[in-house]
């Protein structure tokens, strides 16, 4: 798959659930409603849909939500997809997650082929960690990040960088992740969805947290490239890699090689935009596929050149009205 721009299509990012089990204020409101359960895919038909695009020439899928380990029975998603690994036409099958369930699920994710997972996580202080948070507890989410690395998973720590919450301790997760072989990314707030807090107020552009990591650390730029919108540096005295991802301050759109798939079987060509393709309807009219490969190739054809974030200073609210649990972070 090649977009209009010359992009080649690998990457899938697939939210399963829009449900959670944390409230993490820069995400969602507290009373969030969430999508009624029939809309959802089945696990069946999200295999099927993955599969399609597996066929199309997706070669990384990533899990999201939402929670993704919320969702019943997700771990049968996971193993039915591990198949497309066994293959090779698939490089990799990965998930995004709080981690709260992963004590529980670690095993079962290694075997069912996973090797690399993102854990989100803002800070390592219980009381911030519960107010950022609102329903999660800290040491729940630790104790997974222990399980999957002892399961081999590699594991990297993805931080939203918020002003007022976190600034000051950015650097000390930083050397407590890479003291215990993990990568970190940084996050900047995006104006995502309504969550019932005003996020221009922890906006915090991450050309301030570098300038502020460099006093610490030695940064230096790396060329190290997973395919995700982050730009590394290698820290000279931890031997780890720090990515940033910036997409108010820096445009990561030129390398855009993802699509977004919902988990009602909408699919974004661009995080940032509003333009959609329904594949809900195609893969339930018919159990053949070849609708479905044109159905997204149609869509691939529409993949706009780039977003327009912006986090306006006079008006606070989202510039983009749907979640990020909905398109999966
Ligand atoms: N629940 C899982 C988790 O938290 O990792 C997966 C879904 S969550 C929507 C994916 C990522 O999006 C998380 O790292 C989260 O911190 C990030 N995120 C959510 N809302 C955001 C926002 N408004 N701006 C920047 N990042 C956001
Ligand atoms: Fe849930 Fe992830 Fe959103 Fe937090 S960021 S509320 S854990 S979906």
């Amino acid at each position: 798959m090649i977009d209009p721009f010359g992009r080649k299509i690998t990457y899938l990012r697939v939210s399963v659930t829009d449900r959670c089990d944390f409230r993490c204020t820069y995400c969602m409101a507290e009373d969030m409603t969430f999508l009624p359960k029939q809309e959802l895919l089945t696990l069946e038909e999200l295999d099927r849909l993955c599969s399609a695009f597996v066929a199309k020439g997706v070669r990384r899928l990533r899990i999201t939500g939402g929670e993704p380990l919320v969702r019943r029975n997700v771990i049968s998603l996971f193993h039915g997809l591990g198949r497309h690994l066994a293959t090779g036409a698939l490089d990799e099958l990965t998930l995004t997650t709080n981690g709260s369930q992963l004590a529980r699920y670690a095993k079962d994710l290694k075997q069912a082929g996973v090797r690399r997972i993102n854990v989100s996580l803002d800070t390592l202080d219980p009381d911030k960690f519960a107010q950022v948070t609102r329903w999660g507890r800290l040491g729940q989410v630790l104790d997974g990040i222990e399980a999957a690395l002892a399961e081999g998973l590699k594991v990297k720590i993805n931080t939203v960088a918020l002003r007022g919450v976190n600034e000051d301790e950015i650097a000390d997760m930083l050397a407590w992740a890479h003291g215990r072989g993990m990568d970190m990314s940084l996050i900047e707030t995006m104006p995502m969805g309504d969550s019932g807090t005003d996020r221009l107020a922890h906006y915090l552009p991450l050309s301030l947290v570098r300038a502020s990591l460099s006093r610490r650390f030695t940064l230096g730029d790396s060329a190290y490239v997973t395919g995700g919108p982050s730009r590394y540096v290698n820290v000279a005295e931890t031997g780890g890699r720090l990515g940033f991802i910036t997409p108010l301050t820096h445009n990561f759109c030129d390398s855009c090689n993802r699509v977004r798939l919902t988990c009602t079987g909408t699919l974004f060509m661009c995080l940032g935009q509003e333009d959609s393709a329904e594949l809900r309807p195609i893969l339930r009219a018919t159990q053949d596929d070849t609708a479905l490969a044109q159905a997204i190739d149609a869509a691939i054809a529409r993949k706009p050149r780039g977003h327009d974030f912006v986090i306006d200073r006079r008006q606070s609210g989202p510039s983009i009205a749907r979640h990020m649990s909905v398109t999966g972070g």
